[in-house]
């Protein structure tokens, strides 16, 4: 049984959704492949083998970062060996907890399917994931023949981070921008310093945002959705009535 969604897109990107969860709610999981080794950035709530999906696609190396420790892209990372996370979280891949991996927002609403016989969302927490390898701003990750470039972008949570690729001009955000509300109400969220890291990104010189959630967009989009959040469109504090 396939419990993902795939899409291929250009440059050797592919994008799993997962089936159980719902559309508004689920993350996106990029699959980039390289010449030496792949990269995952993000894996989803983990409900099912994201690692065997993958290797229906690839049989390379894996490097699997997570832009943050939330409970919708880091569930699947204990699947892969070689994890990487910034530094601000990696207590929390490591131990997480219903609060630590904002949990507690979820309800039955987010479940499309039941994933196995007794799951219950309501104290469902990921396994721990302790990070193998730290990344923060200024990192490049080698993929042999694509090189991609670590952005600290914190405010969502304090460890988020992007992935800038210069040669394409790909930029995986994760849920530092995404074409949505954004979150920046959690409880280790920093709205002020949502906006630095969102101007960060505004001034790179990317093409595509491969976000967090929701489709992808081009650099004209991201300017427009940063600046509704700055006029309050699209926080959280202050939601579009
Ligand atoms: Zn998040």
């Amino acid at each position: 049984m396939n419990n993902y969604e795939i899409t291929r897109l250009d440059y050797g990107v592919t994008r799993f959704r997962e089936k159980f969860i719902s559309a508004d709610w689920r993350c996106n999981i990029w699959h980039i492949q390289g010449r030496e080794r792949d990269l995952i950035i993000d894996t989803g709530f983990g409900l099912s083998s994201l690692s065997a999906a993958i290797t229906e696609i690839s049989d390379r190396p894996i490097i699997a970062v997570c832009t943050h420790s939330h409970h919708d892209h880091a569930g699947g990372l204990c699947q892969f060996e070689n994890r990487c996370g910034h530094h601000a979280e990696a207590k929390i891949f490591a131990e997480p907890s219903r609060k630590a991996i904002v949990a507690d927002l979820l309800d039955a609403s987010v479940i499309r399917k039941l994933p196995y016989e007794g799951f219950d969302i309501e104290t469902w927490c990921y396994q721990p994931a302790p990070l193998t390898g730290l990344i923060d701003d200024g990192d490049i990750i080698d993929l042999g023949d694509r090189h991609f470039h670590i952005v600290h972008v914190p405010g969502h949570s304090p460890g988020s981070v992007a992935i800038f690729e210069p040669k394409t001009g790909i930029i995986l955000t994760g849920d530092a921008i995404y074409d949505g509300v954004l979150y920046d109400h959690l409880f280790h969220s920093v709205p002020d310093q949502l906006v630095e890291s969102l101007n960060k990104i505004l001034s790179m010189d990317f093409n595509i945002v491969h976000a967090g959630h929701f489709h992808s967009f081009d650099k004209d989009r991201a300017k427009i959705i940063v600046s509704e959040y700055m006029d309050g469109k699209r926080s959280m504090l202050c939601p579009i009535s």
